[in-house]
Parts: structure tokens; C-alpha cells; sequence
């Protein structure tokens, strides 16, 4: 009987374990959206983060999914707003940033509002006059000037220098350049009134930068921009909330992340740069191990640069400066 029993609690036990798998993969892929601060909310569960504000007038984007999670996510905005898309920035050039400007581009006027209501089986419609698809210039510029298998100009049709602001929805947004970043097109946005600021790739919890010196990257950039974001941060009492920070990749984040992160940056290029001006090869650098006590945390393992490709794209970097 306590034979039978335990065989029983058993095969509960393992109904309950397979169950309980089953439902974490399916919450691993489930689409969410989270909201971060007043009119701004987080898409997370996507190759890419995406950032909305979701106001009375109409909808802003930085950055867009994949095609094929479109429909999933316009349903879970539609449960909140009906208005049309107004304004979507890209962050940087990068075929997973801008997957989705394609479609969200059309949804500019009253007939896009339709578009993947719940109650609606439309699958395209709208216009693309009133989307102003906003991007550095130097996004433009590598559109033409780099190998790249993005097909269409639809990417961005505006485009701005060193700084853009608007008001939209009852809020200034401003867009800023980060020069020689991650990219040499990176934009960082800042709803100001939402105090609520969408980083791009240049700060992704988690995950090792990817510094793309073909790009026109640099990991002095980098820091340079992480400071200035810190800068825009006003922490909350205690230090937390306050500003809230979104990620290109990763989890939603406050001024102690974004600190963190710069830190693990700022010290591994200083290991790696005390290393080349006493003359260290490239190889040499990455047998010293100059990331050994951040690879937990950042080495790879949500995917993202490995800790033997950051420390190659810093060492390339600061060699680049040298020259
Ligand atoms: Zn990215």
C-alpha cells in the first residue's frame, strides 16, 4: 500500500514537474507587455526589446520585432489604445532593430487603427503618410556604404544629426546621437515626461556590448554614452526607480544597472589598455583573462558577444585609437 502510494505521489510528482516545464517553456516564449512608467511600456519576449508610449493622440516606437510577432503584439496594444502610429525610431542600423518597419509603418492614419484589433482579422491596411520613421543620418549612410541584407529604404525616412526633440502625446521626446558607440548611428530616447529612456544596444543588462568597430563603434564611445545616460538618470529615493531605463536586449533597469554595466566596461578596458601600451598581443590579452569575474554574469550565456569576442572588439578598438 505505502509501495503503491509512493509510486502514486511518483508519478504525480513527475505529471506536476512536466506540466510545470511545459508551462515555463510557453511563458519563455509568451510575448509581454510591461508597463514601464506612466505612458511608456516595454515589449519583452521578442529577439529585440521594443519600447511604445502609448498616449491619447497616438503611438511611438523605438525600434520594431520581427514580422511575425507583430500581430501578437498590436493585439496587446490594442487592449489599451486604438490610436494610429505616429513616430518610430530606430535606434542603430541592424536588420533584428528594424524587422518590423515595414508594417508598422503603415499603420499611420485611421485605417491603420484596425490593424490587429482583436475583433479584427485584417491583416494589413493603413497608410504610410503620418509615420515619420526617424533615425540617425549615419543610419542612412550605412545603408548604402555597408554590406547588409536589409531590403528596403523603409528602414527610416527621416533623419537627424546630433539631436532631435518633438512633442508628442503631451510629452517632450528627445533623440539623441551617441557618436562611435556601439555603432556609429546609435540613438538613445528620452521621454522626459515618462522619465523613461530607450537605450538601444548600447546598454543591455546581462550581455557583453557588442562594439562594432566596421560599424564605426568604440568602446570609448560606449562609456561616453553610458555616462551620459547616467547623466539624464535622477535616481529615486533610495535609490530606486526614479528614471527607468530600457534595453535594446535584457531586462528594464535604473540608474544602479546602467552604473553597473559602465563599471564592468570602464574596468575591463583598462585592464585590456594597460595591457597593449605594455605591448600584449591580441592573443595575449585574452590568455590573461581580463573578464574572468564578470563572464558569469555577462559571458555569453543569453546569447550576445562571448567573453573572448568583447575583449577582441575593446583590444581592436583602443588600437584603432592608437593609430
Ligand atoms: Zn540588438
Amino acid at each position: 500500500m505505502i509501495k503503491n502510494n509512493n509510486k502514486f505521489t511518483q508519478i504525480l510528482k513527475l505529471i506536476i514537474s512536466l506540466f510545470l516545464i511545459q508551462n515555463g517553456f510557453a511563458q519563455d516564449q509568451a510575448l509581454n507587455l510591461l508597463h514601464v512608467q506612466d505612458q511608456v511600456y516595454m515589449l519583452y519576449g521578442a529577439d529585440v526589446n521594443v519600447t511604445v508610449q502609448i498616449g491619447d493622440n497616438s503611438l511611438v516606437f523605438v525600434d520594431s520585432p520581427d514580422p511575425s510577432v507583430i500581430p501578437q503584439m498590436m493585439s496587446l496594444i490594442r487592449e489599451i489604445s486604438d490610436r494610429p502610429v505616429h513616430y518610430l525610431i530606430t535606434t542603430h542600423f541592424d536588420p533584428l532593430h528594424v524587422a518590423g518597419n515595414d508594417i508598422l509603418s503603415t499603420m499611420g492614419d485611421s485605417s491603420g487603427v484596425g490593424v490587429f484589433r482583436p475583433d479584427s482579422s485584417v491583416a494589413v491596411g493603413g497608410a504610410s503618410e503620418g509615420v515619420t520613421v526617424l533615425s540617425h543620418e549615419n543610419v542612412l549612410n550605412r545603408f548604402y556604404l555597408t554590406e547588409h541584407d536589409i531590403p528596403s529604404l523603409t528602414i527610416t525616412n527621416t533623419y537627424y544629426s546630433k539631436k532631435k526633440d518633438f512633442f508628442e502625446n503631451g510629452e517632450a521626446i528627445i533623440v539623441y546621437h551617441m557618436p562611435a558607440a556601439h555603432t556609429d548611428g546609435d540613438s538613445i530616447v528620452y521621454f522626459r515626461d515618462s522619465d523613461v529612456i530607450s537605450t538601444g544596444d548600447i546598454f543591455t543588462p546581462g550581455l557583453y556590448p557588442l562594439i562594432d568597430s566596421d560599424l564605426g563603434g568604440s568602446v570609448n564611445g560606449l562609456i561616453d554614452a553610458l555616462n551620459f545616460i547616467l547623466d539624464l538618470i535622477v535616481p529615486g529615493p533610495f535609490a530606486e526607480g526614479g528614471t527607468y531605463v530600457v534595453p535594446g536586449h535584457g531586462r528594464m533597469g535604473d540608474e544602479i544597472d546602467v552604473v553597473e554595466y559602465r563599471n564592468m566596461v570602464y574596468i575591463v578596458r583598462d585592464r585590456i589598455k594597460n595591457m597593449i601600451e605594455k605591448g600584449a598581443s591580441l592573443e595575449e590579452v585574452i590568455a590573461s583573462d581580463p573578464t574572468f569575474d564578470y563572464d558569469t554574469e555577462y559571458g555569453g550565456h543569453r546569447g550576445g558577444p562571448t567573453n573572448i569576442e568583447f575583449i577582441s572588439s575593446v583590444y581592436q578598438s583602443l588600437q584603432q585609437d592608437m593609430d
